[in-house]
């Protein structure tokens, strides 16, 4: 297996925080690759409308933001390589970061891995996942013109993308195992105004049913304590997100949830391994954050890797 040499940093992942560690590293002179399993761009690719992230007055699809992104690392040097990682092994400044066709030798490395959508572990979820079981309102939306779809979860991404659904669907439920929305309180007021959408409290989904395609759900109410059946054609399901800390998980320092635990400059435990954006601890998941993580990320790899530059060979 062919090694490439020289490479300061090597950032793992392409979304959000991956590509602005990449505009940092590469912008401020080191020699910089930028590693992507799947989609550059991460999870926000499958957000349709993005409001809040500061500079653009208009609305920005995920994708347009992170392609934008991309565009930019690639502009200041930042080489992106497409492929599976097989493993990390970490060494002060000589880590090693092997794909199925080369080791890379790396003296700094960001991890950026970012994370998936949970699933709820339900009968029928596997079975219809892409025959009416989604994660992503985004990709599968325009599937459901006219038609009925539940959506579950009362955070930011369940609520969003519930009235994202009524581009389409007739008639939106979103079912919610509290009796209170978790969700920031303006895209609450914008669901619940919405003639479209339904909630459903203090309810879970226990089964998930259909013949070839979903046709119903089986929720169970807490409070009542009964439960009863919904017809539907899809159900959207955010529940929350998984790290991606595979690569890493008995290596490096993680909460109990398994988010990769930095200090202020986004180092982890472990010299010259640093991480950003979705898969570290922190309180606000956004493209903003992620950004913003990237960047103090490749900051801090530029300074720790000057401060080490004697013990370099
Ligand atoms: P989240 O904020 O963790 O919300 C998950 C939701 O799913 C919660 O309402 C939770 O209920 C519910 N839930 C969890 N496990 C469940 C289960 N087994 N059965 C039924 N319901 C369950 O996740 P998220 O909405 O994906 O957001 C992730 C992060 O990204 C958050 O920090 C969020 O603010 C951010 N985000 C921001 C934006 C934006 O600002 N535009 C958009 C999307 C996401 P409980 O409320 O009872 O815990």
């Amino acid at each position: 297996m062919e090694t490439i040499q020289d490479y300061d940093i090597a950032v793992i992942g392409g979304g959000p925080a991956g590509l602005a560690a990449g505009v940092y590293a590469s912008r401020g002179g080191l020699k910089t690759v930028l590693f992507e399993k799947a989609l550059i761009g991460g999870q926000i690719t499958t957000t349709a409308d993005v409001e809040n992230y500061p500079g653009f007055e208009e609305t920005l699809s995920g994708f347009d933001i992170t392609d934008k992104m991309k565009k930019q690392a690639e502009k200041f040097g930042t080489e992106i390589i497409q492929e599976n990682i097989r493993s990390l092994k970490f060494e002060k400044l000589n880590n090693t970061v092997e794909t199925a066709s080369a080791k890379y030798k790396v003296k700094a490395i960001i991890l950026a891995t970012g994370a998936n959508p949970s699933k709820l572990g339900i009968e029928g979820e596997e079975k219809y996942t892409g025959r009416g079981v989604s994660y992503c309102a985004t990709c599968d939306g325009a599937l459901y013109r006219g038609k009925t779809v539940a959506v579950v979860g009362g955070g930011d991404s369940a609520v969003e993308e519930a009235i994202f659904l009524t581009k389409f669907a007739k008639k939106v439920y979103i079912i919610h195992r509290r009796d209170k929305l978790r969700a920031v309180k303006l895209t609450q007021e914008r669901a619940l105004g919405n003639e479209k959408i339904e909630v459903v409290w203090d309810s879970v989904v226990k089964a998930i049913k259909g013949t070839e395609y979903v046709e119903k759900l089986e929720i169970y109410n807490k409070k009542t304590q009964k439960t009863s059946e919904l017809s539907v054609d899809g159900i959207f399901i955010y529940v929350g997100i998984i790290p991606n800390n595979e690569l890493v998980n008995s290596q490096i320092k993680l909460d109990e949830q398994g988010f990769i635990i930095t200090n202020a400059s986004m180092h982890t435990n472990i010299p010259g391994i640093y991480a950003a954006g979705d898969v570290v601890q922190k309180i606000l998941r956004q493209v903003v954050t992620a950004a913003a993580d990237g960047a103090i990320a490749a900051f801090s790899a530029e300074k720790w890797l000057e401060e080490n530059k004697d013990k370099q060979s």
